[in-house]
């Protein structure tokens, strides 16, 4: 996955919440263009894999049971500066904090259930999408 491209996930929250079609009219208005995209739903041991750097954290649990819990929709998306430009517009992590605008600030709940992911760093960005996505679903 070249550096312009970031992954995403609309977690389980926003999906139940019926997020989908108002997340990704943020995500292609913002100029996204999206390569790759799958509804599905992750197992145990694929969410405690994705998130592995916080299995030490107290919230770990809480995490892994909230990310199976339902479908996610995963997909990769292109832009110039994909991963910064994508950290942006989704907000901060708590979207108490997240600016005005943001998806976060528009369709998250709470720190836990935060609405999306993004990738933090262009090496992430190509360890995520390989994760979620075969080279031949990616466009
Ligand atoms: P993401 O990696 O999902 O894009 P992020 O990079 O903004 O989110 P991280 O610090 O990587 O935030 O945390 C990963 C996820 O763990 C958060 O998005 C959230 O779902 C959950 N999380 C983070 N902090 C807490 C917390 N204090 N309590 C409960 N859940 C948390
Ligand atoms: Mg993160």
């Amino acid at each position: 996955m070249s550096t312009n491209r970031t992954f995403t996930m609309i977690k389980p929250d926003a999906v139940e919440n019926g997020h989908i079609g108002g997340i990704l009219d943020k995500i292609t208005s913002a100029g996204f263009k999206i390569v790759a995209m799958k509804y599905t739903q992750l197992s145990r041991r694929d969410a405690q894999a994705f998130y592995a750097i916080h299995k030490e954290r107290p919230f770990f649990g809480e995490l892994v049971d909230f990310m199976t819990r339902g479908p996610i929709v995963s997909a990769i998306l292109e832009k110039d500066n994909a991963v910064e430009d994508f950290r942006a517009l989704i907000g901060a992590t708590n979207p108490a904090d997240a600016a005005e605008g943001t998806i976060r600030k528009l369709f998250a709940t709470s720190i836990a259930e935060n609405a999306v992911h993004g990738s933090d760093s262009d090496e992430n960005a190509a360890i995520e999408g390989a994760f979620h996505f075969a080279g031949r679903e990616i466009f």
